[in-house]
């Protein structure tokens, strides 16, 4: 028997396995898309080939791509963007990692307390969380991002709308300021010749293909990869926990393999998970028993594991509350060179407490079109669409197609754009469930997934327009001589909250320590434990640090171990001993 089975490879799951396997726990991690041990070879970095929801290497999918993607039913026009493989969605991720709004944790008493979604706040306070958050910043890295000249533009439009800049992680008021990134910092030679190499360049080369994948710079150990999705940082980690930590035990990371159901024992209020049912790439099905089950499968899949498995869902929230930041674009056209597709995905933000942010986003050509190509507003100049979104001060709204978006799109680097994050509200009606429409596969009745965008709370939408009008405005004070608007309809790049914790058992799944409130020994460590959408900052470092707490309460409820992480001082995942182990084990 394992001491715990870690369910998913992405954004929260190798976190808790590396926390774990540090103490010496003999923990497995199942993850059912492919480990790219050398991205630098496996992929082209070409825009289609990458993010090709059906084919790309980086979709929702077996790692064989000559099989089908993953059903999934979506009965809206929702674009549902999950990547499967060791590193999850954050082999896409931007490395972005704001700290959540003090106003969604318990206990806050701000003069705009009431202004945030006070009925699902986190069940504990801010200054209780923080130790953790500190915990993985140190472990990432995080670090300030370097500005190019996008930011420059970008962070000039803010300054000249009169915000100040933010200095603090935890901005208190609206404001501007650099990206915190879980990217390092270009150094030596990155950035300044064609093809920089490790190591007379160090860190972000500038190369602007973090949607695509990070494997720069070349030649550099994998743990030494700019961009610190968590198969650059944590995955290495937790595969090396005997070489970095005394007494500590590697974790085993088993790829190609789905999990297809959790088992538990016991019954009433002694019922407790036992071990997983996983498939491998062949069909053929394993099981492995466990004292500690941690799911990690992300925001559709997990509850979707859930109710394949027939675990309890007494108050009906399993899967429920999905939130998205209801993100939209506003994109300002210049007529001079902005730089737009060059550099990491997002240096630069806006922070509107109570409202959510606004950041400038890298986009590569072909997604820029995707992005004009896609709008709930109809078709620019053509037909309005039934979207209640309004142009909030642009020039156009909806989508951008023949001579308009040739025109639009003819530079790409003559574009500057601004991704709206919302602070939207957990709503019970949106949500993950399982579909009655489209056929099974080999793990089960397959997921669907519900965003009543249309349906959205007047909170939440009034949230998105006013921050629209803000990146309007911030376009124009930078100097665009056109600006458009997308509307888009739910583009879902961040997912949370389908099995959220709270303080309150009627409207939450988890408790405080992101145990299942029916099933002892079940965990979840991924984006549906968040409690709400965090006041709009992105939300992969909040979950990381949840996934840490969660790890230090396993650790100290069922392993009598002492919790750390107020006590000791992180390993960081760039350190020399970590890199030994990466080069020496050929990881
Ligand atoms: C374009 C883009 C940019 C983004 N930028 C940022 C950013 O800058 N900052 C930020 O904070 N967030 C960002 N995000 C969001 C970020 O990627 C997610 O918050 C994060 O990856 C979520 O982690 P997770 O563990 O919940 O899910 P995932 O990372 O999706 O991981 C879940 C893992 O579980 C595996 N899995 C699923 N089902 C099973 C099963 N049955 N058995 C075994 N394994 C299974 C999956 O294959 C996957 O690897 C971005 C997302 C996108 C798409
Ligand atoms: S811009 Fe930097 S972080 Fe992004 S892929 Fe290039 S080197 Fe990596």
């Amino acid at each position: 028997m394992r001491d715990v089975i870690v369910v998913g490879c992405g954004g929260g799951g190798p976190v808790v396995a590396k926390e774990l396997a540090r103490w010496g726990l003999d923990v497995l991690v199942l993850e059912s898309g492919p480990r790219y041990l050398r991205p630098e070879k496996d992929w082209s970095r070409l825009e289609n080939d990458a993010n090709n929801p059906l084919t790309g290497y980086l979709r929702t999918g077996p790692g064989d791509r000559t099989k089908a993607a993953y059903a999934r039913e979506q009965p809206g026009d929702e674009f549902v963007w999950q990547v499967t493989a060791v590193g999850g969605t954050t082999l896409h991720y931007f490395g972005n990692c704001p700290r959540a709004s003090a106003g969604v944790f318990a206990g806050y008493a701000g003069p705009d307390a009431a202004k945030y979604d006070t009925a699902h706040r986190f069940p504990f306070t801010l200054k209780e969380f923080r130790p953790y958050y500190r915990w993985v910043e140190a472990t990432l890295p995080v670090q300030t991002a370097p500005l190019g000249t996008k930011e420059e533009r970008f962070l000039n439009g803010a300054a000249a709308m009169g915000l100040p800049l933010g200095k603090t992680k935890e901005p208190n008021e609206p404001s501007f300021r650099p990206q915190e990134n879980a990217i390092l910092q270009p150094g030596g030679t990155a950035g300044k010749v064609r093809n920089p190499r490790f190591p007379a360049a160090t860190g972000c080369t500038l190369c602007g293909h973090c949607y695509q994948g990070c494997v720069l710079p070349a030649g550099a150990p994998r743990n030494l990869r700019a961009k610190r999705s968590t198969d650059n940082s944590y995955v290495p980690m937790m595969l090396t926990a005997d070489a970095w930590a005394a007494g500590g035990r590697a974790a085993e990371l088993r790829a190609d393999v789905h999990a297809t159901r959790v088992h538990t024992t016991g019954w009433g209020d002694s019922l407790r998970a036992s071990g997983v049912t996983f498939r491998d790439s062949t069909g053929a099905t394993h099981r492995e028993d466990a004292k500690v089950v941690v799911l990690a499968a992300g925001v559709v899949e997990t509850p979707r594991l859930w109710l394949i498995s027939g675990l309890p869902n007494p108050n009906g929230w399993v899967g429920r509350g999905l939130t998205d930041h209801y993100p939209d674009l506003v994109t300002g056209v210049f007529d001079d060179y902005t730089g737009s597709s060059k550099g990491a995905g997002s240096n630069a933000r806006l922070d509107y407490p109570t409202r959510g942010g606004i950041e400038n986003i890298c986009l590569p050509p072909a997604l820029q079109a995707f992005a004009f190509t896609y709008s709930d507003s109809g078709t620019s100049g053509v037909y309005p669409g039934k979207s209640r979104a309004t142009k909030a001060g642009a020039d156009s709204i909806g989508r951008l197609v023949g001579p308009q978006l040739v025109d639009t799109l003819s530079d790409v680097d003559r574009l500057l754009t601004a991704l709206i994050i919302t602070d939207d509200d957990v709503q019970q009606s949106n949500r993950v469930e399982l579909s009655w429409v489209l056929p099974e596969d080999g793990a089960g009745r397959v997921p669907r997934v519900v965003m009543r965008h249309r349906e959205r709370s007047a909170r939440t939408f009034a949230n998105r327009e006013f921050l629209a009008a803000q990146a309007v405005t911030l376009m124009r004070r930078a100097g665009a001589r056109y600006v458009h608007r997308a509307d888009w309809p739910p583009l879902m790049l961040h997912l949370h909250s389908t099995m959220r914790m709270g303080a309150d058992a009627a409207t939450s799944v988890l408790d405080q320590w992101s145990e299942s409130r029916t099933v002892q020994r079940l965990f979840i460590a991924d984006n549906s434990a968040l409690a709400n959408s965090l006041g709009g900052p992105n939300p992969t470092l909040t979950t990381q640090a949840l996934a840490t707490r969660a790890a230090e309460r396993i650790f100290t409820r069922y392993f009598g171990g002492d919790s750390w992480v107020n006590r000791d001082t992180p390993v960081t995942s760039v350190d020399d001993r970590v890199t030994a182990a990466v080069v020496a084990r050929g990881l």
